[in-house]
């Protein structure tokens, strides 16, 4: 078969490199028919097994590594960076993204465009420090950056300088808290909740939130994996995305109280939501001594093997249930020209369904 375009998906098991491995194989996929190669660093997952995706286990944070597995594949024409090294830290994060264009870049002479995808914490400051200057919502593209380490810069100037010299177009993009299915991400929320309402239900409790009152009855906004997948193969394609920065978002706005509804559903729960007077109760420290309780819950139901700690990021609870009002605009996606646009309730139904078909949760 011969092919339009060659992707490499940096992260492709991660919450959003698993969509874009789905939706670039599909034959009506702009720019397409696309030929994929899949980067992340454990083996090759068993639910992973059917898809087309030419599978390379690297970890991109060992430069040698990096250069033998990934220069041979000299037909790369776009990058789809959707990774980072599970921490904060500016410079690891940077060898990761600056070893994969070290090795695609000198080799791969139809490169074209490089999609960079960072996220809301552009606007608010990583979760690791204080931030007592963030900017006002909802925020826009054009912002000044805040004054303070965070490695989203650092990834953006080595992206910046580095198509420049080779005259290669490139995309930021900026989702708000992302929707997907993968087992593998290291924050997924919907897994996450998922797990918590199957322990609950294991345990015959009803479904208590245990956030704060004000993270309870907030906006807040969202990022379907698949739609933040669709925003980054327009931009790689289409001549109006190029050299810009944009936001990612589902286009409408939810409140975690209507969630929490819709969760207990899912799980047959008596939904109990926030206590009035509560504080918030951290839910790593609830879960911390469920990985056994997991165990019997995969076990009981047949599930695909996973371990607590991979499959649910419960620290990553405790910041979405404490933030509130971090919103972001839309409104340059469409004055270029992106359309897209998710229901947030029906993606969240709809990842759960997906994660049930690949029996990862009950
Ligand atoms: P995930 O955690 O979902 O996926 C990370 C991917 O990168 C996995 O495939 C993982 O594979 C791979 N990976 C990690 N370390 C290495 C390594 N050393 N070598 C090779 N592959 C590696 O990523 P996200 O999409 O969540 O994160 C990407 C960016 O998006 C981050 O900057 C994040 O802050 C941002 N973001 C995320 C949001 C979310 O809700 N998840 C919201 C908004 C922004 P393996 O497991 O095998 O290591």
């Amino acid at each position: 078969q011969s092919f339009k375009s060659v992707a490499l998906i940096v992260g492709v098991t991660g919450i959003v490199g698993s969509s874009l491995s789905e939706i670039l194989q599909y034959t009506d996929t702009p720019g397409g028919p696309w030929k994929v190669y899949g980067v992340a660093r454990r083996p090759r997952p068993t639910w992973l097994a059917k898809s087309h995706v030419e599978y390379v286990q690297c970890d991109v944070t060992n430069t040698e590594e990096t250069i033998s597995k990934i220069s041979p594949l000299t037909d790369i024409t776009h990058i789809f960076y959707v990774s980072w090294m599970g921490n904060e830290d500016c410079s690891m994060n940077a060898v990761m993204f600056q070893n994969i264009l070290n090795s695609v870049i000198p080799n791969a002479p139809n490169l074209q465009h490089i999609c960079l995808q960072t996220g809301s914490k552009h606007y608010i400051g990583l979760f690791e420090t204080d931030t007592p200057e963030s900017h006002d919502t909802p925020y826009s593209e054009d912002l000044a950056r805040l004054k303070q380490p965070n490695f989203y810069h650092n990834l953006e100037d080595i992206l910046f300088e580095e198509t420049a010299k080779k005259g290669l177009t490139w995309s930021v993009h900026r989702p708000a808290l992302i929707f997907g299915f993968s087992p593998c991400s290291l924050m997924n929320i919907v897994s996450t909740l998922s797990v918590y309402a199957a322990i609950c239900k294991h345990e015959n409790k009803p479904l208590v939130y245990p956030g704060s009152k004000a993270s309870w009855n907030c906006f807040v906004d969202a990022a379907d994996a698949e739609l933040a997948a669709e925003h980054q193969i327009w931009a790689a394609v289409d001549p109006n995305a190029k050299n810009q920065a944009f936001n990612c978002t589902n286009g409408d706005l939810f409140k975690w109280k209507h969630i929490w509804k819709v969760l207990a559903n899912q799980f047959d729960l008596e939904m109990v939501g926030y206590i009035e007077g509560n504080e918030q109760v951290s839910m790593e420290e609830l879960m911390k001594d469920k990985d056994s309780v997991w165990d019997e819950i995969v076990k009981k139901n047949n599930l695909m093997p996973t371990k607590l700690k991979e499959i649910a990021a419960f620290w990553f609870a405790d910041i979405a249930f404490c933030l509130e009002n971090v919103l972001s605009s839309t409104h340059k996606n469409r004055l270029h020209g992106f359309m897209g646009f998710r229901n947030t309730y029906t993606s969240f139904v709809s990842c759960i369904d997906k994660m049930r078909a690949y029996r990862f949760i009950p």
